[in-house]
């Protein structure tokens, strides 16, 4: 504690001084002694030694001094520091100065001249140690108050930071939902348990399919995706997932009021990080809309049959799957006779209707999975079926050409009889025809049509020589 304390003492007595100064000295290691006979001088040494860092931590002041009493002089040191320890020396006691000395200086000690001198030194001992007990008890409870400040500072700071990221939370929570209420509205979501049942359906779905989510939650997925798929699809489907991977594919569903639409489905394992699958997410993307754009663009509008675009590809497909199996096929090209006249005399309109009328004989004639039927533009129209030999295809050909004339449609200037009617070239293929042209079958069938015209129409002629065995010309 060196050059930090310093004990003043004041008397106007140089003899008093000088006892002080001999008694104190060196009792105090440390401890500064500061003399001072003119009180009137007090402030400013007391301010000094506070400006140099240096504390005062007790005064002692004679009462009866000229100028000033010592009770005022040590009020105002008090003033300057507050927490300095005084003690009042005096041979003449004062109750009035001894009053104010306490009141205003809160006085320490009051010690009577002539003083015992241990008494006096002890008693500056115990003032100064009681000021070094208060000013570290001050300076703890300084760091305490300062270390409670900082802590109240940061549970602020926390606190703030914590209501802050609170309302980012919420806010994020908020478009989370507000997110999943888009997704549910918009997709075509369904969740499955691990054991197939449905466990989840978004309204998107529920509407799209005309069912309940109480239909629909607890169904099997499985079985009710068998109904919409063929065997081997399934089983496609069950292996990739099975195995953890996503599946994804065309599938057509059907909706509760038995309309049909087709989708875009992928189904995805939900799988944790040990691998085990936990349930399976089907997400569908509805596309009924470029299913039908896509069947438009190979379907002729108007009869529903396959049109000109489709037909090159089918014809080559299917010469070669014939060729595959030893098939021989007919290929047929028909025509409605006279059907620019019918045209000019019933209208565009009825003559619409006979090509509709037609082409539905046509399907229904020609249904089997192996049959193909085409409008290939105007009044034209193709067939492309298997049969087993020559006397098939011209009877098959033969009671096509029977059943339009039966359906007496009646046409003014029909020739030979009063009703509507078709001529027709049959090309019979020969799956050993290596080298054959799809132009050059074309044309031919094309001629051998020219030629049932000319022999007088309602009729088919067929090309006789295709079935012959190979390398017979
Ligand atoms: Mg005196």
């Amino acid at each position: 504690m060196s050059g930090r304390y310093a004990i003043l003492c004041i008397d106007d007595e140089e003899t008093i001084l000088e006892s002080l100064s001999m008694e104190l000295g060196g009792r105090f290691p440390g401890v500064i002694l500061e003399l001072l006979q003119d009180n009137a001088e007090a402030e400013a040494l007391v301010a000094g030694l506070l400006a140099s860092g240096i504390e005062v931590p007790v005064v002692v002041c004679d009462y009866i001094m000229p100028g000033r009493r010592g009770d005022a002089v040590l009020a105002a040191i008090h003033r300057l520091a507050p927490a300095a320890r005084t003690v009042m020396l005096t041979g003449q006691s004062s109750l009035e100065g001894v009053t104010t000395a306490i009141n205003q200086a809160n006085l320490y000690r009051y010690i009577a001249k002539p003083w015992d001198k241990d008494d006096l030194a002890l008693t500056l001992q115990g003032a100064l140690e009681s000021y070094i007990q208060e000013a570290t008890i001050q300076r703890q409870n300084q760091a305490l108050k300062e270390l409670n400040e900082g802590l109240e500072r940061k549970v602020a700071e926390r606190t703030e930071a914590l209501r802050t990221a609170n309302a980012e939370l919420t806010e994020a929570n908020r478009k989370i939902g507000e997110y999943l209420g888009i997704i549910d509205r918009q997709v075509l979501i369904c969740r499955i348990s691990r054991a197939g049942l449905v466990t989840y359906v978004s309204d998107a779905l529920c509407r799209r399919s005309g069912y309940s989510r109480a239909d629909l939650i607890g169904l099997n997925y499985w079985h009710a995706l068998y109904s919409a798929t063929t065997e081997t699809l399934m089983r496609d489907i069950l292996a990739r997932i099975e195995r953890g991977q996503e599946w994804e594919g065309e599938i057509l569903h059907q909706c509760r009021n038995g309309d049909y639409y087709w989708a875009h489905e992928t189904i995805s394992p939900d799988v944790c990080e040990d691998g085990t699958i936990l349930g399976f997410t089907s997400i569908r993307q509805d596309i009924t809309d470029k299913k039908a754009v896509e069947a438009l663009s190979v379907t002729d509008p108007l009869t529903g049959l396959a049109n000109r675009r489709q037909f090159q590809q089918v014809l080559e497909g299917e010469i070669a799957r014939a060729r595959r199996g030893a098939r021989a096929l007919a290929f047929c090209l028909l025509d409605v006779d006279h059907f620019k006249a019918y045209n000019d005399h019933y209208g565009h309109a009825a003559g619409d209707r006979v090509l509709q009328q037609l082409g539905r004989l046509l399907t229904e004639s020609f249904k089997r999975g192996c049959d193909f039927t085409f409008r290939i533009g105007g009044e034209e129209f193709a067939l492309l079926f298997p049969v087993h030999d020559a006397e098939e295809a011209a009877a098959t050909a033969a009671a096509l050409v029977t059943q339009v004339e039966a359906q007496a449609i009646e046409h003014a200037f029909g020739n030979p009889g009063p009703h509507l009617t078709i001529s027709m070239g049959v090309r019979l293929i020969d799956p050993a025809e290596h080298a054959l042209d799809m132009d050059q079958v074309f044309e031919e069938a094309d001629r051998l049509l020219y030629r049932a015209k000319r022999e007088g129409r309602n009729r088919f002629v067929m090309h006789d020589g295709a079935l012959r065995p190979a390398g017979t010309a």
